[in-house]
């Protein structure tokens, strides 16, 4: 069986899919967002090694709690689907043993290379960073068009969704980015849920620990005023949130 490296796991999470749920945190991320706040995970060498079946046979002493509350297991990151395989394997055995399952993914992949992850998957998590390509490599070291290619192949193949947008005062919250990105969830029909994630400079910390310059040092975090301005822009699109 494949070996994966992981950076951590919460076993009673609660933001990252419907339900409590335990978490899997891959190690290696092929993106470098300025606001990362798992900064430390970006290092694929990183981490623990670890197997499908410890995760799994750990994750199975919570499965009273996941399925009195509707959860499962979730595996994020860094990004999960740097490590397919082992992904693969962790979801397969999940849904062996009647988990509910959830991958949490920036999406800046192609998806042939995660299509035997995909036959387990019962719900995406898929963050979409910005909706201009050039804006998106600014902030995230990639342009933003595989994430959005990859919301529209997971329609066709009628993958249930929740589509994040993390807010970011000044950088993410421009009235073109929303405009653009309510379109495209109004386009899709897999779409169940939408999140405004509002921007927070908790994250800068673990930059600090390691060394690292911050770049977004003068971004504020995002208000509740913020969220609602982005949520009556969406309203003009016809997506109410
Ligand atoms: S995709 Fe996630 S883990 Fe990777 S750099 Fe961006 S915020 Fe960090």
């Amino acid at each position: 069986m494949v070996k994966g490296r992981i950076h951590s796991i919460e076993t009673f999470g609660t933001v990252d899919g419907p339900g409590i749920r335990y978490i899997v945190f891959t190690q290696g991320c092929p993106l470098r967002c300025r606001y990362c706040h798992n900064r430390d995970t970006w290092d694929p060498n990183l981490g623990k090694e670890t197997t499908a079946e410890e995760i799994i046979e750990d994750a199975l002493k919570y499965k009273t709690f996941f399925d009195s509350s509707g959860g499962g297991i979730t595996i994020s990151g860094g990004e999960a689907t740097s490590q397919p395989e082992f992904i693969e394997d962790v979801f397969r055995l999940a849904k062996e043993n009647n988990l509910h399952t959830c991958l949490d993914t920036n999406g800046i992949v192609d998806i042939q290379k995660i299509m035997g992850v995909l036959k387990y998957m019962d719900l995406i998590l898929l963050d979409i960073k910005h909706m201009n390509p050039e804006k998106s490599r600014w902030l995230t070291g990639v342009s933003s068009e595989k994430a959005i290619k990859l919301a529209k192949d997971l329609d066709k193949l009628d993958i249930p969704v929740w589509i994040r947008h993390v807010l970011i005062p000044g950088i993410s919250d421009d009235r073109e980015n929303l405009i653009k990105l309510a379109e495209l969830i109004k386009s899709l029909s897999n779409v169940q849920k939408f999140e405004f994630l509002p921007y927070h400079t908790m994250g800068k910390q673990k930059w600090l620990d390691l060394g690292k310059e911050y770049t977004l040092e003068d971004v504020p975090d995002a208000t509740d005023e913020d969220v609602a301005k982005a949520k009556s822009i969406f309203s003009e699109v016809g997506v109410y949130i």
